[in-house]
């Protein structure tokens, strides 16, 4: 385990699919990415990132911690060897889901 920084950059979403899951750019430097997010409720949301054929998913879950202090895992590499909690669909998700109006 490295414990790095956490991943900085911008999310923002983007649009509805057709399947009803939004669709989320989430940008950290020199890399923009978009992803299909999958809400399993719990607190727990599938990533699917999506490349021709090719489908990536990876797993996120929160839990809430004191004060709704939310504490995210991802099954990554970054997350898993990097930044525990703190990869940028971590990251990504979290800011886009405290920046829904209320
Ligand atoms: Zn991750």
């Amino acid at each position: 385990m490295r414990n790095l920084n956490p991943a900085t950059g911008s999310t923002r979403w983007l649009y509805q699919a057709d399947n009803g899951n939004w669709v989320l750019q989430i940008t950290v430097p020199g890399c923009v990415r978009q992803y299909e997010v999958e809400d399993l409720g719990n607190g727990r949301y599938n990533l699917l990132y999506l490349r021709g054929d090719e489908v990536r998913v990876y797993h996120l879950a929160r839990k809430m911690g004191p004060f709704c202090k939310a504490e995210w895992s991802c099954d990554c590499p970054d997350a898993q060897h990097n930044r525990p909690g703190q990869c940028k669909h971590c990251r990504g998700l979290h800011n886009a889901l405290v920046s829904l109006p209320f």
